[in-house]
C-alpha cells in the first residue's frame, strides 16, 4: 500500500457559517507535505450524511487518502462514522475497550454518562482505531482496494495528539519508499513583505527542488527551504547550505532564528542564562505582552509580572510617572515610555523592563501622532532604550506587532552585554 495523493475532508456546519475557523485542514496539509503525500485539495460539509457520502465518493475516485475530521461526537448531528460505514457499506461494530474507556472517562469525572455516548465506541466494520488519549472520540482508519480513509475528531488538540500518538508513524509508513519531505526554516524580522520579495526573487524563481516558499507572520518573515528528496540524492543537504548561505548574505542582518526556535524562546533563554528577572508595563498592549510570556512555559523562572497601566492615573500610582510629564509630552511619547520602564524597575526592583505606550486607534490619532505610533522602551539597571514604530493596519494588528516588536527588541536588548 502506497499512499501519494490526498484529499482533507473537513466536517461541521459551524465551518461552514463561519463560526469555527478551519485551522484542522492547515494542521493536517502541513503534516501531509512533510511527508511528501500530495494533498490535491481540501473541501467542507455540513453536518448532513448524504452529502458527506458524496463527498467520500468523489474524493475517493481521485485520490488514496482521504482524511476527515469532525463529526464523531456523541450528539445527533455527529454523523461522521455513519456516513464512512454508508460509504464503504458496512456495519458499525462495537469495541469493547473504548466502551470501558469512555465509561471511565464519565467516572472519573465525575458526571453521569447518557446512552448517546456509547455511540463513539462503534466504528465501521474492519476499520483500525486511532486511539484519542485526551478525549472520548477515537478516531479510526479504513482500508479498502488498495486505499486509506482516516476519520478523526474535531478538537484541534485531539486532531494532534492522534497524529503525536499513532498516526505520523502509521502515515509515514505508507508514503513512497524512500521519498521525504526536507526543510528548514530561516526566521527574520524588521523588514517588510515587498523587501523579502524583492531580494529573493531570483532564488525563488531559479531554485525548483529545492525551492523557497515565504510566510509573513505578524511583522516576522519566513523563508522555507523544502526538498522532496529520493532514497539515492545525496547532495541535497548542500544544495540546502547553499542556498541558505545565499539567503543569509542578503538578509543576514535581519536574521534572528532556524526551525523550531522563537523570539520567545530565545528571550527565555537569556533571561535565565543572564539569571534576569523581567517585568514589563503595557499601556495600548493591555496586558498582551505579559500573556504572551506566560504562554512560555516555565515563565515564572524570570518573568515577574505586566503592570497594565492604561489611564494616565494608573501610570501615576503604579508608576510614578508625574502629572507634569504627562502633561508636557503626552502619554503617548518617548519620554513617558522611557519613565514607564524606570519605573517598573522601581516598582518591582526586577533587573530588565519593557514598556509599550502607543496609539492602537481607530480614533485618538493626529498629524503628530497618528495611529499606529508606538513607543517602547526597554531598561536595565544601567540604560534604557526608546523606540519610536509606526505600524500600519488596525487596532489588532498594531497591538499585535506591538508584542512581536518588544520581544524582539527585548531580544536585542538582551544579547547586547553593554546594556544588560
Ligand atoms: P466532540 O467529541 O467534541 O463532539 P467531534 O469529533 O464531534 O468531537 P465536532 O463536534 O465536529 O467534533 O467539533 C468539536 C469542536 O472542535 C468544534 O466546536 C470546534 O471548536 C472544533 N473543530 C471542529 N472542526 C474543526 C476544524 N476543522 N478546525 C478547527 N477546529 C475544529
Amino acid at each position: 500500500l502506497q499512499v501519494k495523493t490526498a484529499q482533507i475532508v473537513a466536517i461541521g456546519t459551524e465551518l461552514l457559517l463561519g463560526h469555527v475557523v478551519n485551522t484542522n485542514t492547515s494542521f493536517i496539509a502541513e503534516k501531509l507535505s512533510d511527508l511528501g503525500i500530495s494533498l490535491y485539495r481540501t473541501s467542507v460539509v455540513g453536518d448532513n450524511e448524504a452529502r458527506i457520502v458524496d463527498e467520500l465518493k468523489d474524493a475517493w475516485e481521485k485520490n488514496d487518502l482521504i482524511i476527515t475530521t469532525g463529526g464523531l461526537g456523541p450528539t445527533g448531528d455527529d454523523v461522521t462514522r455513519h456516513a464512512v460505514a454508508k460509504f464503504l457499506d458496512v456495519n458499525l461494530v462495537k469495541d469493547l475497550q473504548e466502551e470501558e474507556k469512555i465509561k471511565d472517562f464519565f467516572v472519573k469525572r465525575k458526571t453521569k454518562i447518557t446512552d448517546n455516548n456509547f455511540v463513539q465506541a462503534l466504528f465501521p466494520e474492519g476499520s483500525q482505531l486511532l486511539v484519542n488519549s485526551q478525549g472520548t472520540a477515537s478516531g479510526f482508519l479504513c482500508e479498502r482496494d488498495g486505499k486509506i480513509i482516516i476519520a478523526l475528531p474535531g478538537p484541534p488538540d485531539e486532531v494532534r495528539g492522534i497524529f503525536k500518538g499513532v498516526l505520523d508513524d502509521r502515515l509515514r509508513k505508507l508514503t513512497i519508499d524512500g521519498r521525504r519531505i526536507v526543510s528548514r526554516t530561516l526566521k527574520f524580522w524588521g523588514l517588510g513583505e515587498s523587501r523579502v520579495d524583492d531580494t529573493l526573487n531570483d532564488l525563488f524563481i531559479t531554485y525548483k527542488n529545492p525551492s523557497l516558499a515565504y510566510l509573513f507572520n505578524r511583522g516576522e518573515v519566513f523563508v522555507r527551504i523544502t526538498a522532496l528528496v529520493h532514497e539515492n540524492d545525496t547532495n541535497i543537504a548542500d544544495e540546502m547550505d547553499e542556498i541558505e548561505s545565499k539567503i543569509l548574505q542578503r538578509l543576514g542582518d535581519y536574521y534572528f532564528a532556524k526551525d523550531g526556535e522563537t523570539v520567545d524562546s530565545i528571550v527565555s533563554s537569556i533571561l535565565i542564562k543572564k539569571k534576569m528577572r523581567l517585568a514589563l508595563a503595557e499601556s495600548c498592549t493591555g496586558g498582551m505582552l505579559g500573556q504572551r510570556i506566560t504562554s512560555h512555559a516555565g515563565s515564572s523562572e524570570y518573568f515577574d509580572g505586566s503592570l497594565v497601566t492604561y489611564s494616565n492615573q494608573m501610570k501615576q500610582n503604579l508608576l510614578g510617572i508625574s502629572p507634569e510629564m504627562i502633561n508636557l509630552y503626552g502619554a503617548v511619547s518617548a519620554e513617558c515610555a522611557e519613565a514607564m520602564a524606570k519605573g517598573v524597575i522601581c516598582t518591582t526592583g526586577c533587573d530588565v523592563s519593557v514598556a509599550i505606550t502607543g496609539i492602537a486607534g481607530p480614533e485618538g490619532g493626529t498629524v503628530e501622532k497618528p495611529v499606529g505610533l508606538v513607543f517602547i522602551a526597554i531598561a536595565s539597571q544601567l540604560r534604557v532604550q526608546v523606540h519610536r514604530l509606526h505600524f500600519l493596519g488596525g487596532r489588532d494588528k498594531v497591538r499585535q506587532l506591538s508584542v512581536v516588536a518588544a520581544l524582539h527588541l527585548l531580544c536585542d536588548f538582551l544579547e547586547d552585554d553593554s546594556t544588560c
